[in-house]
């Protein structure tokens, strides 16, 4: 099955430049997944193809006006739900969030500019709201880009057959373990003895409890998520001296 994905924007270059290149670009050709893209300046009417206007009640800056969005969705009924709107108001953007929308058949994506979107368009036609992090872009597009990057990459087909998704980061709730390449020793620094050993179980074993030390220090949250450690994973640290006795839960 092909994922859709309609992003509705007032910049479909920078939108159809970065989904055509790499990771992306190689998985639409193999159509893992579909960009379509729509210029909401091509529903405008009026000869400066106007988007913003001021915002009622006064205040800085220009809101996205409602029309050229709403007539957008009409002549695209073809436009994949659920419209997903990018906002700094959102629900945090997570990986569960990208695996939730790497199960649909598609989803459409709107970028706000400006000061963003009149209040009615969210009210009328939009399914559900994505924020990237608690900061503020310029513009929902690097937002939608990421957004599609996470989703498609989850998706089976994506990365080629020597990639994989499955043991990264926040894959199984713990950051990734460190990676190392050749050579084994850059200055004075060498690659852990262990990698290689060729011991493929240790190595294992070692990379989990290098996650578990890594996400209790940098994320401890993500361990709290989880309802702490249970034995296994304490064993584990204790197996390659992880275990810091001045912290609790490990
Ligand atoms: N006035 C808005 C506010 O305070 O929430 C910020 C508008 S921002 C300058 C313009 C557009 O960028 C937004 O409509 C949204 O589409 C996008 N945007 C900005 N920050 C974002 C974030 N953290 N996550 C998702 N989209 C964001």
């Amino acid at each position: 099955m092909t994922l859709r994905v309609d992003v509705l924007t007032l910049f479909p270059e920078a939108i159809a430049h970065y989904a055509t290149t790499s990771v992306l670009g190689r998985a639409s050709q193999r159509d893992v997944w579909a960009l379509h893209v729509h210029d909401f300046r091509d529903a405008t009417s009026d000869a400066h193809r106007t988007v913003d206007d001021t915002p009622f009640g006064g205040g800085a800056g220009m809101v996205l006006r409602a029309e050229p969005i709403l007539d957008t969705l009409v002549a695209h009924p073809e436009i994949a739900r659920p419209l997903i709107a990018l906002t700094p108001s959102g629900r945090p953007f997570t990986h569960d969030v990208a695996k939730e929308l790497s199960s649909l058949s598609g989803f459409s994506l709107l970028c706000g500019r400006y000061e963003g979107i009149d209040q009615r368009v969210l009210d009328l036609e939009v399914d559900d709201e994505i924020s990237l992090g608690d900061y503020v872009l310029a513009g929902g597009e690097l937002a939608a880009l990421c957004v599609i990057e996470a989703v498609v990459r989850l998706l089976p087909g994506a990365l080629g057959n020597d990639h994989s998704s499955a043991d990264e980061s926040f894959s199984d709730g713990l950051l990734e373990y460190p990676q190392y390449t050749k050579p084994a020793v850059v200055r004075d620094l060498e690659v852990p003895e262990i990698l290689r050993s060729g011991d493929h179980a240790r190595i294992e074993r070692w990379r989990r409890a290098q996650a578990l030390r890594r996400t209790l220090d940098r994320r401890p949250d993500l361990i709290a998520r989880r309802g702490g450690l249970n034995g296994e994973e304490t064993a584990i640290l204790v197996e390659f001296a992880l275990v810091d006795e001045n912290r609790q839960n490990g």
